[in-house]
């Protein structure tokens, strides 16, 4: 696969990266290596790439900001392809903005902001990109990326470009079509968004940022919200309920701040976190009958329980 994935790379004078650690790669700051590394750079790259993996039955997996990706101690055994700076374009036509997938949130919001375009105030602070986002479909106070995407275009398995509509994305609670089709790589994102105070907008993002730097334990490297809210009640509040704030496995923690996110305390692996995670499913299924989803994705091999 190296000789494949090299030629690819000289073809394009683009570095092919070896052993990359996933810790300096996701907000959890976990993770073993990845075998190799790739900068997207355009799509006819990505799909060249697309191609060889598919061809040779080799597993690729795409990141944005890794803000919501637990990567496994043992790492992964594949090529990750990098969405970033290369793929953060904008385009506006007719009212509908397009964003390519790999555009940092605060950035497209700070345009939507200048632009006093309103819909995206509360998604300015997610730590993630416009893929990303569109992936889990993200949200926070009461905004949500299914509010505002219209259509998206993303490469198929065959390296083929597609265009799919909002009604087609299936988007419901952390949950795009995406999921159950991970082969896909999200280029752009269409949005439709809604003149509004330039004023107003501002306030609102500069609201929502203050709440999260009063709630959120971001002085700790995390992935977020570790747990999905249940249909009863909200993970966090269970969580406390049951007197698992401050909890610790390793150097993991259920963060003192915010009982929802766990926290990499003290150089925390994969294994802290997923035994931690396991405790605190198994007391709250226990004090208070409701299970608990885990909400950020598991990137690598690991041993189930
Ligand atoms: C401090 C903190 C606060 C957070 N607050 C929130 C919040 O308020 N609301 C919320 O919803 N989330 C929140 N998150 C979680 C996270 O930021 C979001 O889920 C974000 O949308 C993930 O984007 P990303 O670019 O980092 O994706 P990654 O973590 O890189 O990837 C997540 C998933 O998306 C897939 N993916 C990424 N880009 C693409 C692409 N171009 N094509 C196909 N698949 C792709 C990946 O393969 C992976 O499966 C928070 C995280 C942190 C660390």
């Amino acid at each position: 696969m190296r000789e494949k994935l090299l030629a690819i790379c000289q073809k394009y004078d683009i570095p092919l990266l070896e052993q990359v650690p996933l810790k300096e790669h996701t907000t959890f700051r976990i993770g073993g290596n990845a075998e190799y590394w790739i900068e997207a750079k355009n799509t006819e790259i990505l799909s060249e790439l697309v191609r060889l993996c598919r061809g040779e039955n080799y597993p690729c997996f795409v990141m944005g900001k890794g803000s919501n990706i637990l990567a496994t101690d043992k790492g992964y055994q594949g090529l990750v392809i990098h969405m970033g700076n290369d793929f953060s374009a904008i385009h506006e036509n007719d009212g509908i903005i397009t964003f390519q997938a790999g555009i940092s949130l605060a950035k497209a919001s700070k345009y939507a902001e200048e632009h006093s375009l309103s819909g995206m105030e509360g998604l300015s602070g997610i730590p993630g990109t416009m893929g990303g986002a569109l992936y889990m479909n993200a949200g926070a106070y009461n905004y949500e990326m299914s509010q505002i995407v219209t259509s998206c275009q993303y490469m198929d398995e065959m390296g083929n470009l597609q265009t799919i509509s909002a009604d087609k994305l299936e988007l419901s609670y952390r949950h795009s079509y995406f999921m159950e089709h991970p082969e896909n790589i999200i280029i752009s994102v269409s949005v439709r968004l809604n003149a509004g105070e330039r004023e107003e907008i501002s306030a609102k993002m500069r609201d929502f940022l203050t709440r999260r730097n009063e709630k959120q334990p971001l002085n700790y490297p995390s992935a977020g919200s570790t747990f999905k809210r249940p249909k009863e009640g909200y993970a966090s509040r269970l969580i406390d309920e049951c007197g698992l704030k401050g909890y610790t496995v390793g150097g993991a923690q259920v963060s003192e701040k915010h009982a929802g996110f766990v926290i990499n305390w003290n150089h925390a692996t994969f294994a802290d976190v997923m035994e931690l995670c396991a405790n605190v499913q198994k007391i709250v299924e226990e004090k208070k009958g409701i299970s608990l989803e885990l909400e950020p994705i598991i990137l690598g091999t690991y041993q189930k329980e």
